[in-house]
């Protein structure tokens, strides 16, 4: 769907996958007028289709439409969109425990732009695949790369929403990771290099002596769904919840260390390596983090009771 500048959108239709034509000169071609949402969609024991907390991606779209200088489609809008989707991809979505359809809102301006300014119009599209297990390692433990050239986010910057431009910036830090056998970076703060971010596309938490941690988010890190989510499921579980500013020396001292993320899961860590040096944390059947998971995914596929909500039924 599309709208003008200081129109609101006109209602969308579903089509085939497929090209989509733009002006050269588009303002996400050349300017990064770009954002988008990751969600998932999944079948439940008895068969019933949900989507996890939509609202939330909604909302996340309209700051960082704000942020970007863009129009927004509305809560209803949006949630109406990946409903469609997802129902129209029904056949993709697998039955529990073997994966799920993710879903990929994409917010970009479509109008041409040549001098520096906001496009004049924007398209709002929606597309989705199936997915399985977003690490290589499947539910393995992951090894963390602690990046101490190359940042993130800075303040002020786009860090805090899910704006395009700041994935092509942490590709090259990932590739040489992943080129030495690590699974993914670790991002420290850009000002003080010292406290921990979060991951490419996922946030990390600490736990230690019953207390879980996790960076604040001050407008350089995603407010990632799932960390919200976890967050509360902690608690549930009766561990103290902490936001707070985490030094990369204390994370390494952690009893588990553990990402967050809507295609990565809850992902256990295994090792972190910084300044040469690697640490291995503990593995066992026994872990915090595999029991927030396990509370999660049993609320996302029907299976534990969802006292809060955030399940939307779609079929
Ligand atoms: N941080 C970044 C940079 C991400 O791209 C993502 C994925 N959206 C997350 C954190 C986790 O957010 P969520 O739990 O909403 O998927």
């Amino acid at each position: 769907m599309k709208c003008g500048e200081d129109d609101e959108f006109e209602a969308g239709q579903l089509s085939r996958f497929g090209n989509i034509e733009l002006s050269p000169s588009a303002g996400v071609l050349n300017y990064g007028q770009g954002i988008f949402e990751g969600t998932k969609a999944y079948r439940s024991e008895n068969g019933g289709l949900f989507l996890f907390r939509p609202q939330e991606n909604a909302i996340r779209m309209q700051i960082g439409a704000e942020r970007m200088c863009m129009q927004s489609p509305s809560v209803h809008q949006f949630i109406h969109a990946v409903k469609q989707t997802a129902l129209a991809n029904r056949r993709w979505i697998p039955p529990p425990g073997i994966g799920s359809l993710y879903i990929r809102p994409l917010l970009i301006g479509s109008g041409p732009v040549l001098g520096l300014a906001p496009a004049a119009e924007y398209t709002f599209l929606v597309y989705a695949s199936p997915v399985g297990n977003y690490f290589k390692e499947g539910t393995a433990p992951i090894n963390l790369y602690v990046e101490d050239v190359f940042h993130r986010a800075g303040r002020g910057g786009a860090g805090g929403v899910k704006s395009i431009t700041n994935y092509a910036p942490v590709l090259k830090a990932m590739r040489r990771a992943k080129d030495k056998g690590f699974s993914d970076v670790l991002y420290l703060d850009a000002n003080n290099k010292k406290d921990i971010e979060e991951v490419s596309s996922s946030n990390v938490f600490m736990l230690k002596d019953n207390v879980i941690s996790t960076p604040p988010t001050n407008g350089t890190i995603l407010e990632g769904i799932t960390r919200k989510s976890i967050m509360d499921i902690a608690q549930d579980l009766g561990y103290q919840v902490q936001e707070r500013a985490i030094p990369i020396q204390e994370l390494l001292g952690a009893d588990e260390v553990f990402c967050t993320g809507t295609a990565v899961g809850v992902a256990p860590v295994g090792s972190i390596t910084y300044k040469g040096n690697r640490v291995e944390y503990k593995m066992s059947t026994e872990l915090g983090c595999l029991k927030l998971h396990s509370t999660l995914v049993g609320i996302q596929r029907g299976e534990i009771e969802d006292s809060r909500g955030w399940l939307v039924q779609i079929e």
